[in-house]
């Protein structure tokens, strides 16, 4: 079913899936296996070169997860996917083929608070290191790269606030730079962007959101185009020099536009061990089934609880790009038609304090660590998401003290105002 000829809903049902060969099962199964019978030595030995591609370990390859890593490639448009254990994970996976001590990555301001943890602070155990700039200043970004940086790191949609990255901008400056561009789409899910038609070489997931959709999962994955030429320079030896992980096979001679994805399974897993379970990627495949209906109900409702905020007097301001009063306003018209996402914040009068007390009386919401739900969440950013990051960091990623985060659910939109109306009185009493 991988073709462009089918429309986005019969892909997000179809690709990569077809009935199980060994029972018509129409389902994928959830191979639930550690392990395959070797057909005889040869055929071991054939696998273990990675002369023939087939199942040896469920830490490297397995057919649920398999099924899943073609439907997410098929639709970012990309031409191979490897699955791992959280989106945290995908974003080690992603840079690891690229990376060597030395080396750095440039990120922008506006990330999950998580990943801004995971870039400033843990990824220097393995000699790399984040420059963080705001991607609004193209120019900034463009300044930011030096002859070590290996990869430009930006949201689609970004954690919190829901700003929209100008893709086209920043992939032109990391195609001058003869680097790739790493798109985490977490927020906007391939219905919403597709980073790669926009130039971007890697998109980054966490399954856990609006891919699963339902709160039951965690998982992420990593998407490569297919289309960046590793053998271009010398800055990218893992992918284009001899691999002596590997018996010095060269990944892009050997495997070309499937190299990165080939790289991802033998030496990515096999050595990192971050390894997605077949059960967490059969639930994913049923989310993905009905990942544009969700999306489109999430973005009708998001839109509706903005403009009703925008308009409180208990409100000071809404951060929603699509808002028509927003400054994103014009960018969300170019890249994302189909909506700015479902997730934002805004500003409570009476600051941290009232905040606490918005989260404590809301009734539908839930007042979780989490986003892309069916359900309605909210979080107060400052205390819990963007604890570890300093006033400084929680402003510029857009998680001031004064801020609480919405992630808007697929209910009935009047029953999360009529809640957020009742929690706001009782939170600016
Ligand atoms: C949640 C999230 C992550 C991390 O994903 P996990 O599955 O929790 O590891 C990364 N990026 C964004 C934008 C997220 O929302």
């Amino acid at each position: 079913m991988n073709t462009p000829t089918f429309g986005f809903d019969t892909l997000q049902i179809h690709a990569g899936a077809r009935p199980d060969p060994a029972t018509g099962a129409r389902q994928t199964p959830i191979y639930q296996t550690t392990a395959y019978v070797f057909r005889d030595a040869d055929h071991a030995a054939a696998l273990f070169n990675l002369q023939e591609v087939g199942y040896i370990y469920s830490r490297l390859t397995n057919p649920t997860v398999a099924v899943l890593q073609e439907r997410v490639a098929t639709l970012e448009g990309g031409a191979g996917a490897v699955c791992c254990s959280s989106g945290h994970a995908a974003q080690i996976m992603a840079l690891f083929p690229l990376m060597r001590p030395g080396d750095n990555v440039v990120v922008s301001t506006r990330l999950y608070g998580g990943s801004i943890t995971q870039f400033s602070q843990t990824i220097k155990r393995f000699g790399w290191s984040a420059s963080f700039v705001d991607f609004d200043d193209i120019d900034a970004v463009k300044a930011a790269v030096d002859e070590d940086t290996k990869a430009i790191f930006c949201e689609s949609i970004s954690n919190p606030g829901g700003y929209l990255t100008d893709i086209p901008a920043v992939a032109e400056v990391a195609n001058a730079a003869g680097i790739p561009l790493i798109v985490d789409n977490t927020l906007a899910s391939p219905y919403l962007c597709k980073p790669i038609e926009m130039g971007a070489t890697l998109v980054v997931h966490s399954l856990t959101k609006y891919l699963t959709g339902n709160g039951t999962v965690t998982g992420g994955v990593v998407v490569d185009s297919g289309n960046f030429d590793w053998s271009a320079s010398d800055k990218f030896p893992s992918l284009s020099q001899p691999e002596p992980a590997y018996h010095g096979l060269k990944f892009h001679e050997t495997f070309g536009n499937l190299a990165f994805t080939f790289h991802g399974i033998a030496i990515g897993l096999r050595d990192l061990g971050m390894t997605l379970n077949p059960q967490a990627a059969h639930y994913t495949l049923m989310g993905i089934e009905t990942l544009s209906l969700r999306m489109q109900r999430h973005v009708e409702n998001a839109e509706k609880v903005a403009a009703w905020l925008e308009a409180d007097p208990r409100v000071d301001y809404v951060t929603y790009a699509g808002l028509p009063s927003s400054n994103y306003a014009t960018r969300k018209a170019a890249i994302y038609p189909k909506g700015a996402g479902a997730l934002f914040t805004f500003a409570v009068k009476g600051g941290y304090a009232a905040c606490v007390k918005l989260v404590d009386n809301v009734e539908i919401f839930s007042h979780v660590a989490n986003l892309g739900d069916t359900r309605s969440l909210i979080i107060h950013s400052a205390s819990t998401t963007h604890r570890q990051l300093n006033p400084e960091q929680q402003e510029a990623a857009g998680a001031g003290a004064n801020v609480v985060r919405l992630s808007i659910g697929i209910e009935d939109v009047d029953d999360l105002i009529r809640d957020l109306d009742q929690a706001l009185a009782a939170a600016t009493s």
